[in-house]
């Protein structure tokens, strides 16, 4: 008996301990109170007191996601003419990294885009960043500066998607050649189903016959193939962004270290370099700077041997 009256005491002590207003007032769940005795209220008191500093170290990715998040929803476009009419569709596209990249296999997809279901398939290649197209392939030790004239998708420009059994080929330009032909003619001899072919630039979302959430494939610089997903489709909705220009419209985007220069650590590495005596390591990775101090002289002559190859980080775009 004693020992239930004790607990009916702590009960009745412990309730009052909960609240932090008067009975008949109604309590608002934002504010803490000044001097609050329960736990829980002074653990918020004292996260809120440090919330600012709490929010300002948010990395830049997450600041710029934010940003990106602010700067689309329910936007509305200046000109009429761009405007997403009503009854319009929108496709979730998933984009992974190329499956050369082992350690990325299984991570979150490469990059996420919104399209509207007039938008052509070259109209998401052109969306879709991927190293690949900026490398530079060659030794250029001897002619540093030329380098940039060799940037594979300047040169390179076939590319196709492939959705339930046809090849959407990239032939925008004169350079375009129909690469999904070796396979279909391999499938031709090996007895398998025919394929068939279609251009991406005619070719618009409404029109293609997809499966939500099915592996379909994205191939460009000749080997590099990425698995395209599309996870949703669906109407648009007032909140979405209104502006047609702005699609696609990338709403993720993973985030990998970028490689720093072995001599500074500070800048992005743009060049490496084999069979280099200036090196500490081989290959060894160079910022531009640092590549062009240490081995050229103020004439931009060629110092000692070395190969120099031009390097493209795959987080530089971050
Ligand atoms: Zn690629
Ligand atoms: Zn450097």
């Amino acid at each position: 008996m004693i020992i239930r009256d004790a607990s009916f005491h702590l009960l009745l002590s412990s309730l009052s301990s909960i609240r932090c207003h008067a009975e008949d007032e109604q309590p608002d769940t934002e504010v803490v109170p000044p001097n609050p005795r329960l736990k829980t209220l002074i653990h918020r008191k004292r996260k809120q007191a440090h919330a600012p500093s709490n929010n300002a170290p948010k990395n830049r990715h997450d600041l710029y996601a934010d940003e990106l998040e602010k700067l689309t929803i329910g936007r509305i476009p200046e000109a009429a003419a761009d405007m997403i009419p009503e009854g319009e569709v929108i496709l979730t596209i998933n984009i992974y990294y190329p499956a050369v990249y082992e350690k990325f296999n299984y991570v979150r997809p490469h990059m996420t885009l919104l399209m509207t279901g007039s938008h052509s398939l070259a109209e998401l290649r052109d969306g879709i960043c991927c190293v690949s197209d900026l490398q530079v392939c060659g030794e250029f030790s001897k002619t540093p500066n030329t380098a940039l004239h060799f940037i594979s998708q300047d040169h390179f420009k076939s590319a196709f998607f492939f959705f339930e059994g046809v090849f959407y080929n990239d032939m925008r330009f004169a350079e375009c050649q129909d690469i999904s032909m070796t396979t279909i003619e391999w499938a031709k001899a090996h007895n398998f189903p025919t394929f068939r072919q279609a251009k991406m630039e005619d070719t618009r979302f409404v029109d293609l016959r997809v499966k939500v959430g099915f592996p379909y494939l994205y191939c460009h610089q000749g080997d590099c193939e990425h698995l395209v997903i599309i996870t949703d489709v669906r109407l648009v909705h007032k909140n979405d962004c209104l502006d047609k220009k702005l699609y696609p419209l990338l709403t993720h985007k993973h985030r990998s270290l970028t490689q720093k220069c072995a001599i500074c650590h500070v800048f992005i590495g743009r060049w490496y370099t084999t069979n280099d005596e200036f090196a500490p390591s081989d290959p060894c990775l160079f910022c531009e700077k640092c590549f062009l101090m240490l081995h050229y002289d103020h004439e931009g002559n060629k110092l000692g041997e070395f190969l120099a190859f031009p390097y493209v980080d795959r987080a530089a775009f971050n």
